[in-house]
């Protein structure tokens, strides 16, 4: 019951190991398993020295769907955690089905040839998770996964309907590189350099990448210039909140980032394309990967703050009003606290509590959710509680840009 599996041992995976820990009386057990058993036995040796729990590790490679169910077979966790990519969500969805075991994760399944990320193959396992009695959690990171339930909140608690929803999210951490990403870099530079795409007037609108930039005065931090972008949680909130009229992803890009993007990409090595390199094909952007900073590795030089949240403009009693509700966090004191930059940290403390709430079978029912499905006010709580808090301010109107 209480047997969690966690898989993959990167930056996220640390911090919700380490959370795990620190709530060693609900998760009475952590396997660790991932690709590279080096990066399990760090993650292991650190839990032990800052809070003396030994956790389970072991070698797995979750692309082989066989490797995961042998795995389960002989941990029989009550829950999967998938910390590892999202080429890997649905063979390990099928693992779980082939062993009737609870699903979490933090980021929707995409395709390794192809730069595109929707819901709809993860959608389409609800009827057989539904079947087998076993639930899968998607999107239980900060955005997707705390932006998810800002909205639940909101149009729990202040709003009838909800007509115009903006997420924005601010990295204001100097890690001091020249380039780096703040979470895995393949992964980001792929999310990054995609179309922006947002929801307006019942259609899709896209348009270029990076284009289209504002400049918004986050609380804490200052005016910073930030760019739409498209992020998988659009997709779900429209569906499950379709009276929205418009909904917006912004992310902000500080100029050195940009300039080195742009560069890379002109350069070629952005492409997913296979090229041939000394008579192997190689990815370019798998081969980038390998030369630029591991983001578990910024934790130590990292200073500033992020700032991720929702602004949302409904109705209530008829009377339009906007709510901006956010988490502010601090690179530093993630570090202090479990030795990682708050990016991991900010999608690391929600996995927990995903993975707590599901544990305590406070968000339970068989079938495939996405996160706003659920009452939003217990991962709140615990939000608040387990180092990410949160604040509702009203805003006298709405965002005009
Ligand atoms: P990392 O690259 O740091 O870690 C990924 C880990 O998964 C590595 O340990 C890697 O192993 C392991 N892995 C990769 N492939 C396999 C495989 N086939 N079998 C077993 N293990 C494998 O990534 P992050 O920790 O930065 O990100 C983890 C996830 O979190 C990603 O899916 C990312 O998209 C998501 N994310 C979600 C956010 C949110 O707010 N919702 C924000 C940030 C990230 P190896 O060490 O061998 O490479």
């Amino acid at each position: 019951m209480d047997n969690v599996l966690v898989i993959g041992a990167g930056g996220v995976s640390h911090v919700t190991v380490h959370k795990m820990a620190q709530n060693s009386n609900f998760f009475r057990s952590i396997i660790l398993a991932s690709r590279t058993i080096e990066k399990c036995f760090q993650i292991k040796k650190s839990v032990k020295d800052k809070y003396n729990i030994n956790i389970e590790v072991a070698k797995l490679d979750a692309d082989n769907v066989d490797e995961t169910v042998t795995l389960i077979k002989k941990f029989k966790p009550f829950l999967v955690v998938n910390l590892a990519l999202p080429y890997q969500d649905i063979n390990i969805m099928d693992a779980c089905l082939l062993t009737d075991t609870h699903y979490l994760d933090t980021a929707n399944y995409e395709p390794r040839d192809e730069a595109k990320f929707e819901y709809k193959w993860q959608w389409d396992y609800d009827k057989k998770f539904k079947e087998k009695g076993i639930m899968a959690l998607l999107g239980s990171g900060f955005d997707p996964g705390a932006t998810n339930v800002f909205t639940a909140y909101t149009r729990k608690h202040h709003l009838d309907s909800i007509e115009f929803l903006d997420i924005l999210d601010c990295n204001d951490g100097d890690h001091g590189h020249p380039f780096a990403t703040n979470f895995n870099p393949e992964i980001n530079i792929r999310e990054v350099t995609s179309d922006s795409k947002h929801w307006e007037n019942n259609n899709w609108e896209i348009g270029p990448a990076l284009k289209k930039k504002v400049s918004f005065k986050f609380p804490e931090i200052g005016n910073k210039n930030m760019y739409l972008m498209y992020h998988e949680e659009l997709e779900s909130l429209i569906k499950h909140y379709p009276e929205i009229k418009r909904a917006r992803f912004w992310m902000t890009f500080g100029d050195n980032y940009l300039k080195h993007l742009e560069v890379l990409q002109n350069i070629g090595m952005t492409s997913i394309e296979p090229v041939i390199y000394n008579g192997s094909e190689i990815i370019p952007l798998q081969f980038l990967k390998n030369i630029l900073p591991d983001p578990g590795s910024l934790g130590e030089k990292t200073k500033g703050k992020t700032c991720i949240g929702t602004i949302i403009t409904g109705k209530k009693n008829n009377t339009e009003k906007t709510f901006y509700t956010y988490n502010i966090c601090k690179h530093e004191d993630c570090y202090k606290e479990v030795g990682s930059q708050a990016i991991s940290y900010t999608t690391g403390v929600p996995a927990m509590i995903g993975s707590l709430l599901m544990l305590k079978k406070i968000w339970f029912k068989p079938g495939v959710w996405n996160m706003e499905q659920f009452d939003p006010d217990p991962f709140m709580n615990l939000m608040n509680k387990h180092g990410l808090p949160t604040k509702t301010i009203q805003l006298e109107n709405k965002v005009n840009f």
